[in-house]
């Protein structure tokens, strides 16, 4: 099946229209008509060669959201009409014993990545969610649930996931002080997503210019982290503290600011290094961790969480001809909070 798409030709060149190939709907499989795409900042380190070189052509995306199409003979999950999910991933081993616990993304045989990754079949390369069609296998497929508007849900798949997936192994919740650095994409969820789970919330964001915002997101408290001040305000306060920048910052900086056997857990994905200093460390018996994604039982419960909790995206939803544009906005910290293409505008 050919489907129309936006797909990035080489390393920092603009995305452009193109057709792709999708595969037969096969007897495990679920085909998708994709509605809304959100756009990630690893859909541009990806295509930006920030992370090593890619299979270019490369059509990003793996926040999806749309309705079910057609199913395959064994397909018992969903159904021809119902508003489903795909996040970061499309598949994995399924036996080893990270698969097993429910954490596929760490599968030992490593996950099938949504775009730019070589399938099981050991010879096509997945091509994302900047598409009109996807198949995927049912197993990796999620429920939408009703009442989650899904332009603003189909960020969760990845933004609302890697954020609500250390919130949770780290016991964010009531009696517990969380930080999130940076209010992007996963920031805001974080933010969000914290105060739900109860937990008191604190920004620490560039400048004091989106502070209405995180207040009104959830935050309890905001502090601008170009001024010297917020590290001596803050130091030894945070039970946790989730770092979602996408560049280089100064992590040991960052660890003063956490309580004895404080976790500061990055999600930020930069192409450097990010050097530590073993006494940021061992003063205060902390942590420096790091956590992917999420596994699907936990994404389904996170997507739960959200409804329940009324819990979605702040999006800025626009044409695929405004994909090249909104990189630079995102680039330049200029997103509140995720731009989500209306993969309608590709027909
Ligand atoms: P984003 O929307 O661009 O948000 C990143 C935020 O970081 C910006 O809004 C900005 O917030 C802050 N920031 C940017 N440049 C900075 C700098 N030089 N110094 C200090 N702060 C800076 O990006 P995103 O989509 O949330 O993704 C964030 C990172 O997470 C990316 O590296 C992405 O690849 C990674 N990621 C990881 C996973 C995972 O599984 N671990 C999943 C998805 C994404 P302020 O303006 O508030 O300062
Ligand atoms: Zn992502």
């Amino acid at each position: 099946m050919r489907v129309n798409a936006y797909a990035a030709p080489s390393a920092g060149e603009p995305l452009a229209p193109t057709t792709i190939e999708r595969r037969e709907v096969g007897a495990h499989d679920v085909l998708i008509a994709i509605e809304y795409a959100g756009i990630c900042h690893s859909d541009i380190h990806t295509v930006n060669g920030d992370w090593g070189p890619q299979p270019f052509p490369v059509v990003p995306g793996h926040e999806i959201v749309g309705t079910v199409q057609e199913v395959g003979t064994d397909v018992t999950t969903h159904r021809v009409g119902d508003r489903v999910g795909v996040g970061c991933m499309v598949n994995s081993c399924g036996e080893c014993d990270n698969c097993k616990a429910g954490d596929e993304q760490y599968c030992r045989q490593g996950m099938v990545g949504t775009y730019a990754v070589t399938d099981r079949d050991g010879t096509t390369t997945t091509q994302g969610g900047y598409s009109t069609h996807v198949v995927v296998d049912a197993g990796f497929v999620l429920r939408v649930p009703d009442g989650l508007e899904p332009a603003a849900a189909a960020p969760l798949l990845c933004a609302g996931i890697t954020t609500y997936s250390p919130l949770k192994h780290w016991q964010a919740g009531p009696g517990k002080k969380v930080a999130v650095v940076g209010l992007g994409g996963l920031g805001h969820m974080a933010v969000k997503i914290a105060h739900a789970m109860g937990a008191e919330v604190t920004v620490l964001s560039q400048s004091l210019k989106k502070q209405e915002d995180g207040l009104r997101l959830g935050a309890d408290h905001y502090f601008a982290t170009s001024d010297p001040d917020t590290f001596e305000a803050l130091a030894d306060s945070f039970d946790l503290v989730v770092n979602t920048v996408s560049a280089k910052i100064d992590v040991n900086a960052y660890l003063g600011l956490l309580a004895v056997n404080g976790t500061l857990v990055n999600v930020g994905a930069p192409p450097e290094p990010l050097p530590v200093n073993a006494f940021s460390l061992i003063g205060g018996r902390r942590s420096f961790a790091g956590s992917m994604i999420g596994g699907i039982a936990e994404t389904q419960e996170m997507l739960d969480f959200c409804a329940e909790h009324g819990i979605v995206s702040e999006v800025e939803v626009i044409s695929a001809d405004q994909v090249n544009e909104a990189y630079e906005r995102v680039l330049a910290s200029d997103v509140r909070y995720r731009f989500v293409i209306d993969t309608s505008t590709l027909a």
